[in-house]
C-alpha cells in the first residue's frame, strides 16, 4: 500500500523507521537485529538508505596509486525485499540520481516494480566523498526534480525504453527529501523552498525532513510550505544524540543546529552512556510535542542502533 494512504487512514501519528544497508560482508541478521526490537512499535514502513560508490586509492607494486571504485553498504534492493517477506511492512528504498544514468534508474526501478515495491524516496545524493560538489553522470538525472520527473513519466507508462511504453506503467508513490533548516547548498529558505515545490508539483506525494533538534524548525517551514501551496504530508525525521562527539559531526555532515540547553547538557555529561540518556529524553520530549501536534508519521534515523529508538517509541507509542 502506499504511504499516502496509510496516513490518510491513520487516526493518530504513525510510526516509521530508517536503517541503513550493513558493511559489505556483513549478513543480514544485522538488518533484522537491528528492526526485530522495533516491530512491536508496528513501524509503517521501514526506509533503506542508499550509498553510492566511493573511491580509496591503492598503492601499486612499482609505487604509485590505483584509484578503485567501492560500494561499502550495497544491498538496499535486496534489503527492502527481505525486509518485506520477514515482517510484512512497506520497505522503502531511497533510490538517488549519483552513479546512475537514466537507463540504470529505469531499470532499477523496474526491478523494484516486480518486488511488488510501491513506495520510493527520490534523492539527488550527496557528491562523491572528496569531490567538492556533486556531478551526475553524463547521462544521469541532474537532481531530485529530474528523477521525480523519470519516476512519474514510469507511472504514465512513458519509458526511455520506446518498447516498453504504454503497456507496462508503474505505480509508484514518490516521496522527497527536505530541509527544515535549509540544504547547504540552496542560498536561502526561499530558493530551496521553490524547488521543493517543484518536486512536489512534478509529482512527490509526501516529504521527509532532515533530522532537527528543535521543534519550532519543523513547525515553522512547514507553516512556510503549507503558503507556497505545498500540502503534501511532511514527515518529520528525528535523531536521538548518542556520543558527545555528535555535537560538532551532526551540524557539520548535515547543516543543522543543536539547541544550546541541549549542547549544554551534552558537554556536561560524564560520558556516552550519560550522553545517550540525555539524547532519548530530547528525543521523547520532541516526539511528544510533535506527536500532540498530530503530525502523520514520526520517523526515526536509527543507523541500525533500536536500543534508543525502542526507548523512545515505549514512551510515545
Ligand atoms: P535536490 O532536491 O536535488 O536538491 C539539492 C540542492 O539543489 C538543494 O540545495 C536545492 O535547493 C537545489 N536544487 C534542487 N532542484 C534544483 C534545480 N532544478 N536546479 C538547481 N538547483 C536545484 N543521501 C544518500 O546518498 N543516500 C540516502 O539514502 C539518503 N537519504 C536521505 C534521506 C533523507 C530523509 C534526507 C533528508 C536526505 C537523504 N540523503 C541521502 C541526503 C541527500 O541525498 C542530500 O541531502 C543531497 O545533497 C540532496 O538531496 P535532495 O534529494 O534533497 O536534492
Amino acid at each position: 500500500m502506499k504511504i499516502t494512504q496509510y496516513i490518510e487512514n491513520a487516526t493518530d501519528t504513525l510510526f516509521s523507521i530508517e536503517i541503513l544497508p550493513p558493511l559489505k560482508g556483513k549478513s543480514i541478521d544485522s538488518i533484522y537485529n537491528g528492526i526485530d526490537p522495533l516491530m512491536e512499535f508496528k513501524p509503517v514502513f521501514v526506509d533503506v538508505t542508499y550509498h553510492r560508490e566511493e573511491y580509496i586509492y591503492r598503492k601499486r607494486t612499482d609505487g604509485g596509486l590505483e584509484k578503485i571504485s567501492t560500494r561499502k553498504r550495497p544491498g538496499t534492493v535486496a534489503i527492502c525485499a527481505a525486509i518485506m517477506n520477514r515482517y510484512k511492512v512497506e520497505a522503502v528504498p531511497h533510490i538517488i540520481c549519483g552513479g546512475f544514468n537514466k537507463e540504470e534508474t529505469e531499470n532499477a526501478l523496474i526491478d523494484l516494480h516486480f518486488l511488488g515495491i510501491e513506495n520510493v524516496l527520490a534523492l539527488r545524493g550527496d557528491s562523491i566523498k572528496n569531490e567538492p560538489q556533486f556531478n551526475a553522470e553524463p547521462d544521469g538525472n541532474k537532481n531530485a526534480l529530474e528523477l521525480i520527473q523519470q519516476i512519474i513519466n514510469m507511472n504514465n507508462g512513458i519509458y526511455m525504453d520506446q518498447e516498453l511504453t504504454n503497456p507496462f506503467p508503474t505505480d509508484f508513490c514518490a516521496g522527497v527529501a527536505c530541509y527544515p533548516e535549509k540544504h547547504f547548498e540552496a542560498p536561502n529558505i526561499t530558493s530551496d523552498l521553490n524547488f521543493l515545490k517543484r518536486k512536489v508539483d512534478a509529482g512527490a506525494k509526501y516529504a521527509v525532513t532532515q533530522m532537527f533538534f528543535d521543534n519550532s524548525k519543523y513547525f515553522e517551514f512547514v507553516a512556510k510550505c503549507r503558503e507556497m501551496g505545498i500540502d503534501i504530508p511532511i514527515i518529520p525525521g528525528l535523531k536521538p544524540l548518542t556520543t558527545k562527539k555528535q555535537l560538532s559531526i551532526l551540524p557539520k555532515i548535515f547543516a543543522i543546529d543543536i539547541p544550546e540547553e541541549l549542547s549544554n547538557a551534552v558537554e556536561k555529561a560524564a560520558d556516552d552512556k550519560a550522553v545517550k540518556q540525555i539524547g532519548i529524553e530530547w528525543a521523547i520530549m520532541q516526539s511528544k510535542e510533535l506527536k500532540q501536534a498530530k503530525v502523520p508519521v514520526l520517523h526515526y534515523y536509527t543507523m541500525g542502533q533500536s536500543e534508543a529508538t525502542k526507548v523512545i517509541a515505549s514512551q510515545v507509542f
